[in-house]
């Protein structure tokens, strides 16, 4: 179990990277808090975090599990839901942490949502065990398949691509890109 004085310690964290304290703070540091707790990683590449939003909740969640997109270790997968799941990847234990608390909104004041930390684990998430089964090519550790795309030639890593009639392409060219070219850009 967590001490008040961790977790204060956490918030601030959370605070300092995040840029502001707001609810989704108080709230994400509860969550990776009791992830943590409750996957207990021996050491810090153990473990691998599945955030189910991008916003303020994932940043307390990333701080408090120290994971990161670029270490793989993070996983966004944007359910738009307040909720991550804690993998020990050593022990293969999951859980999924999801948020509870249903008090009034606090905004603004600091030391109201400071006060978010005194309450018990129960106020404020919920938890429940899973399983997680991640494809080899999503674990962290050098990439195990490098593919070029058969129509833009842009190099794809880690098997993100899809196998087209002429070899493999990259999602944009199989599905359209988020991004318009309008303009020959810069080579
Ligand atoms: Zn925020
Ligand atoms: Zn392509």
């Amino acid at each position: 179990m967590s001490t008040l004085q961790e977790r204060l310690d956490w918030l601030e964290k959370c605070r300092e990277f995040h840029g502001h304290l707001c609810m989704g703070q108080a709230l994400g540091c509860r969550v990776g808090i009791k992830g943590m707790e409750l996957i207990a990683p021996d050491g810090p590449k153990d473990h691998i975090v599945f955030v189910e939003n991008d916003r303020c909740v994932a940043d307390a969640v990333l701080v408090v599990s120290r994971t990161r997109v670029g270490r793989r270790s993070l996983k966004l997968r944007d359910y738009g839901r307040m909720a991550a799941t804690f993998w020990n990847a050593k022990t293969n234990i999951a859980w999924r942490v999801r948020t509870a608390y249903d008090g009034p909104t606090v905004e603004g004041g600091e030391d109201a949502l400071r006060e978010l930390m005194k309450l018990p684990d129960e106020a404020m998430v919920l938890w429940q065990p899973v399983t997680i089964e991640l494809p080899d090519w999503d674990m962290p550790g050098h990439p195990k398949r490098i593919v070029e795309c058969s129509v833009c030639g842009e190099k794809v890593f880690d098997s993100k691509d899809i196998e087209g009639p002429d070899g493999p392409v990259c999602k944009a060219c199989a599905h359209g890109a988020y991004y318009g070219a309008p303009g020959a850009g810069h080579a």
